[in-house]
């Protein structure tokens, strides 16, 4: 496999051996260097295209040596139909020998800044369905923890892709990951995606949910919580979708196939 399919997948913390794209003579942290490892290709919504586009690197990249089992690529990519770009940041981990035959690396951070060129792909009705239906699933047998894992993960796809469309940032200015909490508020605060009948204690329940997913909740009570939490990301996604401002970008993304939800 060449780095450039890690890349274009971009799947997080897993290894994969690939080939040689080093070279063989050492090079010590701080050193960069033009490597060659095929294009990477990954897809966004294009605002110029006005349609879900894939945006492709050119073939040599630059990386950085960060230290002995760390590298660092900055990748630029075009949309194929028109001269809009994004960059991507990866961080990448070796377990072994990132100048021998077959380095074994895996992604440990990827960072997107797509400006005003692109928008992340958002979820479509079916995948978010998925998640409702096995949170459903999981209350059914009882098991608090590993529904409402569902049940956030809707919450916080849902709210990402609101945040991308609303250009809410998902990072600090030093590219660390903002919490949460914050980007919800943010987002809410722009175009108001929390229900009404959650409008005093959304962010709560949103923290309840954080609590029951890292196990410091008693199970029981966690279940006792499930309608009104699933009523809540169920509303947010229903305002995120019905939004007049994603009308558009939902409609290229499936969201207004008629779902069961
Ligand atoms: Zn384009």
């Amino acid at each position: 496999m060449r780095l450039s399919s890690v890349l274009s997948d971009a799947v997080l913390l897993k290894l994969f051996e690939v080939e040689p794209f080093m070279g063989s003579k050492k090079a010590s942290w701080g050193t960069s260097k033009p490597v060659e490892v095929g294009t990477v290709t990954r897809q966004y919504y294009c605002k110029e295209c006005n349609s879900v586009r894939p945006f492709i690197s050119k073939k040599k990249l630059n990386c950085l040596v960060s230290g002995p089992d760390f590298i660092s690529i900055d990748v630029v990519l075009k949309c194929l139909d028109c001269e809009n770009t994004v960059e991507n940041w990866f961080l990448l981990r070796c377990a072994n020998d990132l100048f021998g035959q077959a380095p074994s690396v895996s992604i440990v951070y990827c960072n997107e800044h797509l400006g005003t060129s692109a928008s992340s792909l958002g979820p479509n009705n079916e995948q978010m369905q998925d998640l409702l239906d096995r949170a459903d699933l999981g209350r059914r047998v009882g098991l608090a923890a590993g529904s409402l894992i569902y049940l956030r993960k809707h919450f916080e796809i849902t709210t990402h892709t609101a945040a991308a469309g609303a250009n809410v940032p998902l990072t600090t200015s030093k590219g660390r990951r903002r919490p949460f909490a914050e980007i919800l508020k943010d987002v809410d605060e722009m175009i108001s995606i929390i229900p009404h009948e959650f409008s005093e204690d959304g962010y709560r329940l949103f923290s309840e949910l954080s609590e029951v997913v890292h196990g410091d909740a008693n199970e029981e009570l966690a279940l006792s919580k499930f309608d009104a939490l699933r009523r809540l990301v169920v509303g947010v996604f229903e305002n995120v979708k019905n939004n007049s401002e994603f009308t558009k970008a939902a409609n290229d993304l499936g969201w207004n196939t008629k779902g069961n939800i």
